[in-house]
């Protein structure tokens, strides 16, 4: 069982040892209306926690000025390709983005804002590690218009935490985000990982209770995952931790749901749940399979059928980029066929509480949901996993222990 977003679905085409992709021509010239959202990636963290996959490095915070000027240069080439760019929202991830100095915090501050159109903007977050964020980096960001902060919280249990080889300590959160509050930043997520090893539901409930007394707009709870060529999961190999048993996972999931329900939360994806209105517009975008760009090392973009990642390697992101003739360094290219973009498309809906909307669906893709899923809705029908109407197709709360399948289920529908 995961509760993470599926990982790229189609094989990748790679590009000739050295060389990039170029940037896809946009479907509609001066494409910069219809792209909604930028994530710009930052790799810094101070430790590599043993669990994660995504591309971010210890120890080379000294690369930070070099990699915030081919920023700048990658930032201005993709607005010379595309035409003006006036995102709904912005995300900066990595990494641990406060692990930025206050200073070249201020300099990707400046940056966004020469770069960037702000008009249209109602969200700007930036994840942060509880350690790693301060009253000076709280002000510089308020300063520039972020009103979302994701904190790392993962558990408040020291144990689970020495497990996972997280380097913050519980205490550190509340304070973490009452820097936040203090700077008027009140849009708070926190996040937390259940199916920890040697957690329990005791500690998971109290690690729920921990984050409920910092009152967040918004908490997302995933599943451990144990990805390939983790520590993680080779200790899990070499038969040195175990993995919580499925039972226990299935106990934890329902627990969440009813605990932060009756918190006043409400789950609108899988894995997230917020108050009334705190939703994440950004992943929101994702979720809908709306257009965004992406700028940083091993950043993935998307635009109608193209999707493209740059190179997760801060050497070359920054030889490229500050050579004389500067190339945005896209590694991975794919073109999406109608059919694929549909099934990813009514997949990622699901998640959603909302889901799909058939007619939407057919006016964005052209194709009939209702047909493509008639035999997915009918290997459901009567065990209450599925949620039907004329007007929509949703998973219900039911549903979550076994999202997995059915979202396979759906994807394999559209072929
Ligand atoms: S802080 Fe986040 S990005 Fe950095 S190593 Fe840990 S999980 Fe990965």
């Amino acid at each position: 069982m995961s509760f993470a977003t599926p990982p790229a679905l189609h094989l990748p085409l790679s590009p000739r040892a050295g060389e990039f992709y170029d940037l896809p021509h946009p479907t509609r010239r001066g494409a910069g209306p219809d792209i909604v959202a930028i994530y710009i990636h930052i790799p810094f963290c101070t430790v590599k926690c043993h669990y994660c996959d995504f591309f971010s490095v210890a120890d080379h915070l000294h690369q930070a000025p070099a990699l915030l000027t081919a920023l700048d240069t990658e930032l201005r080439l993709q607005i010379q390709h595309f035409g003006p760019i006036n995102p709904e929202t912005i995300f900066i991830g990595g990494g641990t983005p406060t692990l930025l100095s206050p200073t070249l915090l201020q300099n990707l501050m400046n940056m966004l804002h020469q770069h960037l159109g702000f008009s249209s903007l109602n969200e700007f977050t930036i994840e942060a590690n509880p350690n790693t964020f301060d009253a000076d980096r709280a002000k510089v960001l308020h300063a520039a218009g972020v009103n979302r902060i994701s904190f790392g919280a993962q558990s408040f249990v020291p144990g689970e935490l020495l497990a996972l080889q997280r380097d913050h300590n519980p205490k550190s959160v509340a304070q973490a985000v009452q820097f936040a509050r203090d700077a008027g930043i009140d849009n708070i997520n926190l996040d937390l990982i259940f199916a920890i090893p040697g957690q329990t539901r005791q500690s998971w409930d109290y690690s729920l209770d921990q984050a409920l007394a910092l009152s967040p707009q918004h908490l997302s709870c995933y599943a451990l995952m144990y990805e390939p060529n983790t520590p993680l999961t080779a200790r899990l190999k070499a038969g040195q931790i175990q993995a919580a048993p499925e039972s226990l996972e299935i106990s934890l999931v329902e627990h969440t749901h009813r605990k932060l329900t009756a918190a006043g939360l409400s789950r609108y994806e899988i894995s997230n749940y917020a108050r009334p209105g705190r939703e994440c517009r950004h992943n929101l975008h994702y979720w809908h399979s709306s257009n965004h760009l992406a700028a940083g090392p091993s950043a993935w973009a998307h635009h109608d059928t193209r999707r493209w990642k740059n190179v997760p390697s801060i050497n070359r992101y920054t030889t490229a980029l500050l050579a004389d003739a500067p190339r945005v360094p896209i590694v991975e290219m794919e073109h999406l066929s109608a059919a694929q973009h549909a099934g990813e498309l009514a997949m990622l809906q699901l998640r959603l509480r909302t889901g799909l909307h058939w007619m939407e669906f057919q006016h964005r893709t052209g194709i009939d949901a209702g047909k493509k899923l008639s035999q997915v809705l009918q290997k459901y029908d009567g065990l209450g996993y599925l949620e039907v109407s004329p007007q929509h197709l949703a998973l219900t709360d039911q549903a979550m222990i076994v999202s997995d399948t059915i979202l396979a289920d759906v994807l394999a529908a559209f072929g």
